[in-house]
Formats: structure tokens, C-alpha cells, sequence
């Protein structure tokens, strides 16, 4: 009997899989290609929300445990994973410089918001107000991570690539069996995948659609991230991420010509050199009606559970995420009441 069975190896899969091993439980994963958020994502942490300047959502703890969380699986892995890089956002006027300054006052922001403008000194970027710089951020290389998180997997044979079958998961008097396989406890980490899920889809994970273009750009020379109606982020080797897009119809995966044209009108309004797109991918992230995860257990079901609803934020939740289900299941501690999918109970009833 194996401890865990975990669908989807996104960051939330790969970040339960972590505490998993590290608390020395038994588990195998599923995982199938059709949801791709935690290949394409930009993997920026950033602990400030740059349209209003205010502290992200539970950022302090979620930093401290993330840093940590990646520069472990770098050593275990043997890859760089983390690029640590200043975030600049670009002011558009004048009065955003004085909205940055009222920010970078404030107690819980003064960590992460230095108190000055930076001037513009790359003549490639249109920058006239200059720039806000904040502070502890950087970039995850997620793709890199999940590519080399299924391999390490793999040379175990923990993992199984292919969709889960609902139907030959059979309930038993507490346990769980699928397909010959039984196990302790199943957690369902699927990201958008949660609306084939029969179990879990009365949860309002809507799911927001972001498209991020590649560019090569040899002049421009920028070795930070620039946030202004898009981000830049360098990637090295002269390539730079441009995105993202949010869309809230379109459910699919596929890259539009409507979003490329909607990046590059917005990156044409500050980027002053020629470049190439080289690139272009989508995917959908597994946002909530309430903007927080959802994560814990089934209302009927006692060894079924979820980690999911990581939104746009998934590199700096999902450390903190798995953590905190994993003692909620093994050592019965209250789960942050914010994320507890017990807040949507009663739609659970309803169906
Ligand atoms: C364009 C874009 C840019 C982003 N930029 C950032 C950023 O800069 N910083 C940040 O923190 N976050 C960013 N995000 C958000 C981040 O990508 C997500 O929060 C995070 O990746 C979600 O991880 P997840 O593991 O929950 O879901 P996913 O990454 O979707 O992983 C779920 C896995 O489960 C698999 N699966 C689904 N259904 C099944 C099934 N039935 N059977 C078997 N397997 C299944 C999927 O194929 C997938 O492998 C971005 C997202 C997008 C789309």
C-alpha cells in the first residue's frame, strides 16, 4: 500500500511530492500534458502587487519558505532553477513616483519597496519618470523544473504519463485503489485539469488564459525584469519574455494572433530597438472566484484531497500550499481558513 497517489506534476504536484519525501511517505504520480501553466509561466516571484503597490497576499511567509523550497531542489536536482533579478516598474507619470514613495513608507512594504526613483539609463527603453525597484525578486525557471522533476521521478519509476481515468478509481473502506494500485490517499493537483475532475469541479476555479510572447533582442542589453503595461524579462543569450495576457473566455491552450498583436502593440509603446519573436505559448491559470488556493479535503470523501487554485502566483504559493495540507492531513492542523476549500461547501451540497 502506497502512502500517496498525486495527479498532476505542475508546481503544486511537485511541490507535495517534496514534502512528501522529506517526511519520508511513500508515493507514486500521474501526470498527463494537457494543462501547461507551470511549463509556459514567466516563474517571476515578486511580493508586490505593481498596478496598486500593496504587499501580495501572505508574501512574507510564502517568500521565506519558497527561496528555500527551489535553492533545495536546485542541489537536488543539480540545475539552476533560481535567477535572482530586480523588478523595475516603469512610472508612467508623476504621480505613480509619489504613490511609490507612499508605499515604500508603509511598514510591511518597507522590506520589499526601495524608497527612490531609479533614472532610465538604457536608451533603448522609454522610461521619462523612471523606475520603482523592488526588492527579493527573481525568476524560477519552472519548465526547466518540471522537465527535470519528471525525469528524477522517472529513474524511480514513481510516475505513470497519462490521464487519470476517474472511472477506475475505486473507493474503498479507507483506502483507495486505481487500476491495481492501492494507496492511503489521493491529492488532486490538476490546475485547470480540476473541470474533468467529477469529484472537485462544483469548486469556482474559473481559470484565466496568459499568452507570453519569446523575443531576440541583441541591443537592448537589460539585465532586469521591466514591468509597464507588459513585462520584460531577460532570459539571457539576448532573449527576453514579453507577457503576459489575461483572458477569461478562451479555454484552450493555443496561442492567438489576437494576444501576439496585443503584447506587441503594448511593448511597442516603451521599447525603442528592433527585435524578433521566436516564441509564442499559452496556458490557463488555475484562478479562483476569491483570488485564494484551494486546498484541502474532499466534504464526503476523507482520503481525497486537492491542492490547486494557485492562480497567477503559483511559484511563491505552492511551497507554502503543499506544506500546509500536508499537516492538515498528517498532523490535523487547521488549514489558513483563506485557502480551505471547506469554504465552498455548501455549493459542493447544492449539486
Ligand atoms: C502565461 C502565464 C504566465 C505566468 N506567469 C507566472 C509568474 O510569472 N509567476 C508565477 O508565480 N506564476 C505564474 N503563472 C501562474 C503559474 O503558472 C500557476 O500558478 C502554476 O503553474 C499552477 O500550477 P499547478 O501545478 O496548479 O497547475 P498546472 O501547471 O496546470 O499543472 C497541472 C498538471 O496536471 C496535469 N493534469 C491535468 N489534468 C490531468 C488529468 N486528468 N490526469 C493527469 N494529469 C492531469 C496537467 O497536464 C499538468 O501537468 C503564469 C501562468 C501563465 C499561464
Amino acid at each position: 500500500m502506497v502512502d500517496y497517489l498525486i495527479v498532476g506534476l505542475g508546481l503544486a504536484g511537485i511541490s507535495f511530492c517534496e514534502v512528501l519525501e522529506t517526511n519520508e511517505k511513500s508515493f507514486k504520480v500521474i501526470t498527463d500534458s494537457s494543462q501547461t501553466s507551470s511549463v509556459v509561466a514567466g516563474g517571476l516571484y515578486n511580493p508586490v502587487t505593481l498596478k496598486r503597490f500593496t504587499l501580495a497576499w501572505n508574501a512574507n511567509e510564502q517568500l521565506d519558505l519558497a527561496i528555500p523550497f527551489y535553492n533545495a531542489l536546485e542541489k537536488k536536482l543539480n540545475i539552476q532553477l533560481d535567477y535572482k533579478i530586480p523588478i523595475l516598474r516603469r512610472f508612467s507619470s508623476i504621480n505613480e513616483q509619489n504613490l511609490w514613495f507612499e508605499a515604500s513608507d508603509k511598514p510591511n512594504l518597507s522590506r520589499f519597496i526601495a524608497p527612490k526613483i531609479l533614472p532610465n539609463d538604457n536608451p533603448n527603453i522609454d522610461a521619462p519618470n523612471g523606475y520603482g525597484e523592488v526588492l527579493h525578486t527573481g525568476r524560477i525557471d519552472t519548465s526547466v523544473l518540471v522537465s527535470h522533476y519528471k525525469r528524477y521521478l522517472e529513474s524511480q519509476s514513481l510516475i505513470l504519463q497519462e490521464s487519470f481515468d476517474f472511472e477506475a478509481l475505486k473507493l474503498q473502506d479507507g483506502y483507495l485503489e486505481y487500476r491495481g494500485l492501492k494507496v492511503k490517499k489521493i491529492v488532486f493537483a490538476t490546475g485547470f485539469g480540476i473541470k474533468t475532475n467529477p469529484y472537485f469541479n462544483y469548486l469556482p476555479l474559473n481559470g484565466t488564459k496568459g499568452e507570453l510572447l519569446t523575443i531576440k533582442a541583441p541591443a537592448l542589453k537589460e539585465e532586469r525584469v521591466i514591468k509597464s503595461s507588459v513585462f520584460i524579462i531577460p532570459l539571457g543569450d539576448d532573449l527576453y519574455r514579453v507577457g503576459a495576457t489575461y483572458k477569461w473566455k478562451d479555454k484552450s491552450n493555443t496561442p492567438t494572433e489576437e494576444c501576439k498583436q496585443e503584447l506587441l502593440q503594448k511593448l511597442d509603446t516603451f521599447l525603442k530597438c528592433n527585435y524578433e519573436v521566436i516564441d509564442h505559448v499559452a496556458g490557463i491559470r488555475p484562478t479562483v472566484s476569491d483570488r485564494k488556493p484551494l486546498v484541502g479535503r474532499h466534504p464526503e470523501h476523507k482520503n481525497m484531497f486537492l491542492l490547486n487554485g494557485l492562480g497567477s502566483r503559483g511559484v511563491m504559493i505552492a511551497p507554502m500550499a503543499s506544506k500546509q495540507l500536508f499537516n492538515f492531513i498528517e498532523n490535523n492542523t487547521a488549514l489558513e481558513p483563506e485557502m480551505d476549500l471547506s469554504r465552498f461547501t455548501k455549493k459542493h451540497f447544492k449539486n
